[in-house]
């Protein structure tokens, strides 16, 4: 497995997405299943044990402000994460899977994964600075995101500065949620984002399961839907169809 972490200061203290909001669906379990962010640091054996008296330590965890990029998401992960519940709960990351066909066979389809923390740098932002840093003006590139949740204003908004600035990008976002849809600047960046020529929709169940196919380590393993799974896309696409119009 690939994984590269990446430390990204620059926007230390970024909006928070969800921070307000409690775990209430027993998934807690997961939630910290996102993969290797939340791996306990080596700590120090004596102070770790407690011996001679010292005070135990809670073993540390990675900072925030990081952005995690790779080649499959945990299967845990995507099972939380992506799942199309209303409300977010304890979903305190933004998981990113993308493909990009530049138009040239030679490079064929390019394929990976970033997640973030909501007080760092967003995804969508990591991806423009990680993924596309060899970027070619010459090329035609036809880039799809499959996202956990859909970009907060902030990330619509240099999604939009991109899309206007190089026109040889073609974006389709396809959402498991919408990230809260009922704020009113969210709703514009969306709307925004749209007339942008940006494609945006909420993924389907059959969206799930090629997302699951594609970027999970499944270890060839098929996923069983959750059974509101398509309720809820219709839910999130009446919403967003609404907020689009
Ligand atoms: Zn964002």
């Amino acid at each position: 497995m690939l994984r590269r972490k990446e430390r990204q200061e620059k926007e230390a203290g970024g909006n928070t997405r969800d921070g307000k909001e409690e775990s209430n669906e027993g998934e807690n379990a997961q939630r910290n299943r996102g993969g290797p962010s939340t791996e306990p640091l080596p700590t120090n054996d004596v102070t770790a044990n407690g011996k001679n008296g010292d005070p135990e330590v809670e073993p540390m965890e990675l900072p925030p402000f990081e952005i995690i990029a790779g080649d499959r998401i945990d299967p845990f992960a995507f099972k939380f994460q992506f799942k199309n519940v209303e409300y977010s709960s304890g979903r305190n990351k933004t998981f990113l899977c993308y493909l990009v066909d530049k138009g040239n066979t030679a490079d064929g389809i390019q394929r990976g994964c970033l997640e973030d923390e909501h007080t760092g740098p967003h995804a969508e932002e990591a991806f423009f600075t990680q993924c596309l840093s060899d970027y070619d003006p010459s090329l035609k590139y036809t880039i799809t995101w499959y996202m956990s949740s859909s970009p907060c204003s902030a990330c619509a908004a240099k999604i939009i500065d991109v899309l206007n600035t190089k026109k040889n990008i073609k974006l389709s976002i396809f959402a498991a949620r919408l990230f809260e849809f009922e704020e009113a600047e969210i709703q514009a960046g969306l709307k925004a984002l749209h007339r942008a020529g940006c494609k945006l929709r909420m993924m389907k169940p059959l969206d799930f399961s090629y997302t699951w196919d594609t970027f999970v380590e499944n270890e060839d393993q098929p996923i069983n839907l959750w059974e509101d799974c398509k309720d809820n896309y219709e839910y999130y696409q009446e919403k967003l169809s609404d907020i689009l119009q």
